[in-house]
C-alpha cells in the first residue's frame, strides 16, 4: 500500500518513474510498518467494528414493543362505554356514559367565577350565555389530560369585525385557549381565529359555521408535566376538531397562551380548573362534557 502510494505521488509530481518501477511495473518490496502506525491501524478497526453493531442495533432500537403477546386472551379488555347521541341543530345530544357532565343546559353549579362565587352567566332555553364584565368561569372540579366535548353559538346577528366578533374561548387547565370567536366570513389574524390555539397555532382549515348555528369542539388534551425542581419534562399538546373537522393535530403549545406574548412554561399542577371566557361578547354554550384520561399503555 505504502509503494504504491508513492509511486503515484513520484508520478504526478515528477511525470517520470518511481524509483521502485520498471518498465511501468511497480516493484513492491517488502516493507516494515512502524508501531505507531499499526497502533493507529487497530484502532481504526475498533472503532469500525463498534460502529458495525450500532448500525445494526438501530433499526431494533426504533421498534415499538407491546408487553402483551398478539391476539393474547388474556389481556384484559377495555371497559364497556355507552358513546350517548350526537346533538342536532335543534336538539342537545347526550354524553358518553363515562363522562363528567359539566353544563347539561339546566344550571352552571359545576361551574364559578375566579373568587369562587356562582356563575352569573344566563342560562335560558338549554344554552348558557355569556353575561358580559362578569367574568370567566370556571369548573370547580380540576383537570388534567381528557377530551373535552364543547358546542357554541355565535350571536346573531352578528355584530362586530375582527377580534370583536363572537369572541369567547376555551382555557385548557385555564391557561391553553382554544379560541373561540365567529370566523365565519371574518377575517382577523390567522394564530386567532376560530380553533387556534390563541397567539400560537392556526387552525389547518377554517370549519366555522354561521353565526346562530350550533358547531362543536372536540378536543384531546394532555398536560405538561414538571419534575420536583419545576423543570419541564414534557410539554402540552392537543388535538382539536371543529364540527368534526381535524383542526389541531397533536400540536406542542409553547406555553400558556396570552395576547401579544408567548409565555414559557411555568410548573402547575397536573390538574387545573378548565375556563371559559367572557371576551364581553354574548356567545351560548351547550352540552359540555369532559373525560379524563388515563396515560396509554406504554406512556408515561
Ligand atoms: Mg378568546
Amino acid at each position: 500500500m505504502f509503494p504504491m502510494i508513492s509511486a503515484i505521488c513520484w508520478r504526478r509530481k515528477s511525470g517520470g518513474e518511481p524509483p521502485h518501477s520498471k518498465g511501468g511495473l511497480l516493484m513492491i518490496e517488502s516493507v516494515t510498518i512502524p508501531t505507531e502506525v499499526q497502533f493507529m491501524r487497530k484502532i481504526l478497526l475498533a472503532v469500525i467494528v463498534v460502529l458495525a453493531i450500532c448500525a445494526l442495533a438501530l433499526p431494533s432500537l426504533s421498534q415499538v414493543e407491546i408487553k402483551w403477546k398478539i391476539h393474547d386472551r388474556n389481556r384484559p379488555l377495555p371497559p364497556v362505554v355507552d358513546p350517548g347521541t350526537a346533538s342536532t341543530p335543534d336538539a342537545t345530544g347526550r354524553a358518553p356514559s363515562d363522562a363528567v357532565v359539566l353544563f347539561d343546559g339546566k344550571d352552571l353549579s359545576k361551574w364559578a367565577h375566579k373568587d369562587g362565587s356562582a356563575a352569573k352567566w344566563k342560562v335560558a332555553n338549554g344554552y348558557a350565555e355569556v353575561v358580559a364584565t362578569t367574568g370567566n368561569i370556571f369548573s370547580r372540579q380540576a383537570f388534567g389530560d381528557c377530551q373535552l366535548h364543547v358546542e357554541f353559538a355565535e350571536p346573531l346577528p352578528a355584530k362586530g369585525t375582527d377580534q370583536e366578533r363572537g369572541n369567547s374561548g376555551v382555557y385548557l387547565m385555564g391557561l391553553y385557549e382554544i379560541q373561540v370567536l365567529d370566523s365565519y366570513d371574518n377575517k382577523t389574524y390567522a394564530d386567532g381565529q376560530a380553533a387556534a390555539v390563541y397567539g400560537q397555532y392556526p387552525p389547518l382549515v377554517n370549519a366555522s359555521r354561521p353565526p346562530g348555528q350550533w358547531q362543536s369542539y372536540d378536543i384531546v388534551f394532555h398536560g405538561p408535566r414538571f419534575d420536583a425542581s419545576g423543570k419541564l419534562l414534557r410539554p402540552a399538546r392537543v388535538t382539536v376538531f371543529h364540527n368534526g373537522i381535524l383542526v389541531q393535530d397533536n400540536v406542542t403549545p409553547t406555553g400558556p397562551t396570552e395576547h401579544g406574548e408567548r409565555p414559557p412554561y411555568k410548573p402547575t399542577p397536573e390538574k387545573l380548573s378548565m375556563a371559559l371566557q367572557d371576551h364581553g361578547d354574548p356567545v351560548r354554550y351547550r352540552n359540555i362534557w369532559i373525560r379524563e384520561l388515563k396515560p396509554a399503555e406504554g406512556e408515561k
